[in-house]
Formats: structure tokens, sequence, C-alpha cells
């Protein structure tokens, strides 16, 4: 199989990943998974209202932290399908122990699919 347009898309997506994760957040870590969201965003400076309570700043808060644990979690996915791309695993289906390929319709679609057909329907 041919992972050449594969790996383009995966690296495009990680670079835009990456660059949502640090508009909502900061990596306070070495490792790459230690991203967390920040507090306070340059948003409020921009928003004149003084009124914005802190329940409502912490509600925002909780939704950067949940945009990016599904941020995070997608950009585990996407390192993954490159490192298989590296080690030439690319494209197996990781639930049947790597016995089915994963359709190449599959990855077209989402060239991180982690699955084969039959084992997302279960
Ligand atoms: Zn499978």
């Amino acid at each position: 199989m041919n992972t050449d347009k594969y790996k383009i898309r995966l690296e495009k997506e990680k670079n835009i990943l990456e660059e949502e994760l640090s508009s909502i957040g900061k990596l306070i870590g070495k490792n790459k998974d230690d991203w967390e969201a920040s507090p306070e965003v340059e948003v409020y400076a921009q928003e004149v209202e003084d009124e914005a309570s802190m329940s409502e700043r912490g509600e925002d808060y909780e939704e950067r932290s949940s945009k990016l644990r599904v941020l995070k979690s997608r950009l585990s996915d996407v390192d993954q399908a490159l490192e298989n791309i590296k080690n030439n695993t690319y494209g197996l289906c990781q639930k049947c122990n790597n016995q089915n390929k994963i359709e190449e319709d599959r990855l077209e679609a989402n060239p991180a699919a982690k699955t084969c057909k039959t084992c997302m329907d279960k």
C-alpha cells in the first residue's frame, strides 16, 4: 500500500491539532501529552463584560478542558498512525490482532483509523 498520501494528510492534521491545542492550552511538561487548558485566554481581554462571573469562567475552562481532551486523543491517534507508517504496520487493524487490513476507503475517510470495518461495527 502506498502510505505517502496518508502520511501527508496525517502530518497536516498533526500540525492543525497542535496549533489548536496551543490556542486553548499549554504544554506543561516534556511529554507531548502534558497539555493543560489555560485558565485564562486572550479572549477575555477583548470581552469588556465585567459581569462575567467566576462561575462562567469556570465553565469556559471546563469547555476548554474537554475540547483539549478531544484534541489530545485525536493527536495521539494521528501520532500512532504516523508511527505505524514508520514501522510499516500502517493500515492493520488493531482489534483483530492485525490480521485484517483496514479498508482503504476507511483510511481515506480517516487516515488515523485503528480498526477495520468489521471491528468498528462490533
Ligand atoms: Zn479488525
